[in-house]
């Protein structure tokens, strides 16, 4: 009962801050992440993690991430009051290149669908059966002990659909649903004032690659250019 208190207090006070879908996964639901993508190492006994999302206009919008990123830091404060550790996990930056990829600070869209947001489809994001991949998720790590949500059973993306991987122009997507980070954040990504900082030897030899990105992206969203694979898919126009 108490468990059941927790959640619902945790759900409301998500819905006042304007975000209308989420839900919790247990941490041993996904055991096989990669130690660099594990909970513990950014929350030492972190048991739940509390998965939520904001959907953005069809028109289209990539502003939102810091709102998402405050309440993430307000959730776990409200949390850390009643004597539990949180951890919040950022929507989008910083990034962080591992094996030479791209990779936000833990693979949100993995866990959100453990917590019943959605589910996967071939492009790679996170569908929502009401909002489509018109959505930007956020995160808590907590070592508060909580009850995962039911997992959504359907598959959403029709099986004969491929317009996300067609329309794609520099084919990041592959017909496996494997997605070629570095390809799409190279394209979607290109931005003036980065590419003004790549071409600068000086600043390639004093700051790591990680630090220049994540100069340029961390308070604007702004520079994501393409959005190709949000614009086609059937699933955004319901
Ligand atoms: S955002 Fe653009 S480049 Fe990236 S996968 Fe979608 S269509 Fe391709
Ligand atoms: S465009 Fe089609 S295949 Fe791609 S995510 Fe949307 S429904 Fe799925």
């Amino acid at each position: 009962m108490k468990k059941k208190n927790t959640e619902a207090e945790i759900n409301n006070f998500l819905k006042g801050q304007g975000i209308p879908i989420s839900g919790i996964s247990a941490i041993w639901q996904l055991p096989d992440v990669p130690e660099v993508f594990s909970p513990e190492a950014i929350l030492k006994g972190a048991k739940s993690f509390i998965c939520y999302g904001v959907p953005i206009p069809k028109g289209y919008c990539n502003m939102l991430y810091r709102s998402l990123d405050i309440t993430s830091n307000q959730l776990c404060i409200a949390i850390e009051e009643k004597g539990h550790l949180a951890s919040p996990v950022y929507g989008c930056y910083p990034w962080k290149t591992v094996e030479h990829e791209f990779w936000g600070l833990l693979p949100l869209v993995y866990w959100a669908e453990q917590a019943g947001l959605g589910k996967l489809t071939k492009c790679g994001l996170l569908a929502n059966p009401n909002y489509g991949t018109r959505i930007l998720l956020g995160g808590v790590l907590t070592t508060l002990d909580l009850e995962p949500s039911e997992k959504l059973r359907d598959e959403l993306c029709p099986p004969d659909c491929l317009d996300c991987i067609e329309a794609c122009p520099v084919d990041a997507i592959e017909k496996t649903g494997k997605v070629d980070h570095n390809l799409c954040i190279r394209y979607s990504g290109a931005n003036p004032l980065m590419a003004h900082l790549l071409a600068d030897q000086k600043m390639k030899e004093n700051f790591t690659f990680e630090t220049i990105l994540n100069t340029v992206g961390v308070d604007d969203h702004g520079s994501y250019t393409c959005n190709k694979c949000l614009k086609v898919c059937p699933l955004n126009y319901r």
